[in-house]
């Protein structure tokens, strides 16, 4: 069954430490002036949670495609992952996609109000401090089937398609020729495109 909402995580021996660490910073950082609104305004972006417990946040643009559920399936195998927060100004339609991701992946799910135009469309977060890089997905002009691409080729239409919005990210995927084709290679982003879907 789906849980929705409470923080309360399971802090094994490891969370424990991680907590400290992250209560640790907290202290120092309200010790020097003007950090706390800094951390106010990050915590608005991350819908409620400090930056350093994310481990993967999408906008609300890439909340519209498809394939944004893959990366938040990929997020939400992380063993520390244990909440998926939506921005409840997104369409129903959406939210409710998410919802049975994390219903899904036995996770918890919660849905926040923010307004604010720089808040995500959904993070996926631990209830202690991780430091993950890169917790939004880089390319962000980038159509989200694109991003964190496996090796291998495009087909024409992906190829030209990428090759306007990015021509040197395009150039290191190789493109497939009818002979790639009779030996059935496909294409990376179609590939990844068609496991998006439910
Ligand atoms: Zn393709």
């Amino acid at each position: 069954m789906l849980t929705i909402i409470n923080c309360s995580g399971t802090a094994n021996v490891k969370g424990d430490v991680l907590m400290k660490k992250d209560e640790l910073r907290k202290t120092v950082e309200r010790g020097i002036g003007g950090v706390p609104e800094i951390k106010a305004s990050e915590k608005r972006k991350w819908l409620g949670e400090f930056r350093e417990r994310v481990i993967l946040g999408l906008t609300v643009k890439q909340c519209n495609d498809e394939c944004s559920l893959y990366h938040a399936r990929e997020a939400l195998k992380d063993s520390l992952a244990e909440k998926l927060i939506v921005n409840n100004r997104m369409p129903i339609s959406t939210i409710s996609k998410f919802m049975k991701l994390a219903d899904e992946m036995g996770k918890n799910f919660i849905s926040r109000p923010e307004e604010w135009s720089n808040a995500m469309g959904i993070v996926i977060a631990s209830s202690v401090a991780v430091d993950r890089e890169n917790v939004d997905l880089e390319f962000d002009e980038l159509p989200i089937k694109f991003i964190k691409l496996e090796k291998g080729k495009l087909c024409n239409d992906c190829f030209l398609e990428l090759e306007t919005i990015k021509a040197k990210y395009a150039r290191t995927f190789g493109r497939i020729t009818l002979f790639d084709k009779i030996l059935g290679t496909k294409c990376v982003a179609c590939k990844k495109e068609n496991s998006c879907k439910f």
